[in-house]
């Protein structure tokens, strides 16, 4: 007795193709609006600053009041809606989500936000994470005669919400599932008359308030509120529900929350937005100090600092004002590659296009160059730019990363790619400095990135680092990869 997945109200779907990038695949991102007139479009805006966190699909669910109202789509939030779109979800209450797959695979039926009807009522669903234990229990839901129409993991939480015949509405079935789902999750949910967040109880995945008037929103990061014009009031805390009803926001601890809290170390590396602020640490700051740091664990003797764009500029930034070494734009970025762009075959690449990175000869030649980069995941973008810099003249090119080596996959939420494929796994750093062609390399510590990101305004808090360091703060199911759900038999 699962629920039903609502039917779209906008069929038109192109063919996707994925953005070919550098490092890790962004995650996802959620936003919420409660009692607002225009509560479709804030979330528009909203979704369109949080971008970044997924560009495979975007939609908004929004509540009139007695029913919801969907649109989703293939694409970025600006592909997925148009004018007519948004003038149609008319209602006070919306939940938005941009999406890359890191459960399921890409297509319209894994879009979400997700609605679906139980006997409580319409329901939406915007989830950010993973849950790691959705593999066995979506197993035992189909053993009992459930049917699934999607390989979402956000899905299964549909269907426990949907089946729970205990009392105490639709915030009980809640937090009744998520006792059965653990991962690393942000998930924002709209009935017709509430909006509920809930985040994971390790804090793994974040989530914060914010007030704009006297509506209540809710978003995957701070720059969002800064983008509709909204204060920001809280983080949401690990493990706690808070429900907006009537006007009035209650909260409670639904699931006890971890000691200490693990927030995920690679949104202030890499995911999130430097202009947004994460358990109240600006990550443009905390990248700067991860620079620092590198400078301090592994000085080097050169005459530029450049840093990777974008990413990782405001790292390589930090690094120059510790050395004293001036910072230069040695690397120009081509802006508008997007999920669209064709890449050169294998006769053009070797004739030298220069699609992505275009060196700057002018600055670089005769010099000796430190370059920063945030991560390295599979070694072939960096081992790229360092030829091209080479090519450009420059002299020697030493490599610092404001990271340490990425070794291990990531179960709550991001996708890692194979990690077979990953350049550290197997590798020592000199190993991984010959392969990727630095005259020198160096990796930030762990201890080093944990001083740079601080606790300062969370004492008692952690990070995850399993990336790094293969310690999972939730234990999880090694066989679950990013297509488990989609296997013949769900068997754990
Ligand atoms: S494993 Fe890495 S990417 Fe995944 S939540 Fe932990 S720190 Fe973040």
């Amino acid at each position: 007795m699962g629920g039903r997945i609502a039917p779209d109200l906008r069929l038109a779907v192109g063919a996707f193709r994925p953005v070919p990038g550098k490092g890790p695949r962004d995650e996802c991102g959620v936003f919420g609006v409660y009692g607002h007139p225009e509560a479709a479009r804030l979330t528009y805006y909203g979704l369109y600053a949080l971008q970044h966190r997924g560009e495979e699909s975007a939609g908004i669910a929004v509540s009139t009041g007695d029913r919801l109202l969907s649109h989703r789509g293939m694409g970025l939030v600006t592909d997925v809606f148009r004018d007519e779109d948004l003038a149609r979800l008319q209602g006070p209450h919306a939940v938005g989500h941009v999406r890359y797959s890191t459960t399921g695979s890409s297509t319209l039926a894994n879009a979400q936000p997700i609605v679906v009807e139980t006997r409580r009522g319409s329901l939406a669903v915007a989830h950010n994470g993973n849950f790691v234990t959705a593999r066995a229990v979506r197993a035992r839901l189909e053993d009992e005669g459930a049917i699934f129409s999607t390989t979402s993991d956000t899905e299964v939480l549909a269907h426990l919400i949907a089946r729970h015949r205990g009392g105490g509405g639709i915030e009980e079935a809640l937090v009744v599932a998520l006792q059965e789902l653990t991962g690393g999750y942000a998930l924002v949910l709209l009935t017709e008359d509430r909006l509920l967040a809930v985040r994971d109880p390790h804090g793994i995945r974040p989530l914060s308030l914010g007030r704009l008037g006297d509506a209540w929103l809710v978003a995957s990061e701070t720059c969002a509120f800064d983008t509709v014009g909204a204060e920001f009031v809280r983080d949401v805390a690990p493990g706690e529900l808070v429900m907006i009803r009537d006007g009035h926001l209650r909260s409670r601890q639904a699931l006890p929350a971890a000691s200490p809290s693990r927030i995920c170390v690679f949104e202030y590396v890499y995911f999130a937005r430097p202009d947004s602020n994460l358990q109240g640490r600006n990550v443009h700051a905390a990248r700067k100090e991860m620079g620092r740091e590198l400078w301090r664990e592994a000085p080097v003797e050169a005459d530029l600092v450049i840093g990777v764009p974008d990413s990782s500029i405001s790292a390589a930034t930090g690094f120059a004002e510790a050395s004293g070494i001036p910072y230069e734009m040695g690397l120009i970025k081509n802006r508008y590659i997007g999920r669209t762009f064709i890449q050169p075959q294998q006769g053009l690449r070797a004739q030298g296009v220069k699609i992505k990175h275009n060196p700057l000869r002018l600055i670089l030649e005769g010099k000796r160059v430190v370059l920063v980069d945030d991560s390295i995941v599979r070694g072939t973008t960096i081992r790229h730019l360092i030829s091209l810099l080479r090519e450009a003249g420059a002299r020697e090119v030493h490599l610092r990363i404001a990271s340490p080596p990425y070794r291990f996959g990531c179960h709550y939420g991001i996708d890692t790619a194979d990690i077979r494929d990953l350049v550290a796994r197997g590798r020592d750093v000199e190993a991984i400095r010959e392969a990727v062609g630095a005259d020198s390399l160096h990796y930030l510590s762990v201890e080093g990135l944990a001083r740079a990101v601080g606790t300062a305004g969370y004492p008692g808090s952690g990070f995850c680092m399993a990336c790094f360091t293969g310690e999972y703060p939730v234990p999880v199911d090694e066989k679950a990869g990013k297509f488990a759900l989609e296997a013949r038999r769900h068997a754990p």
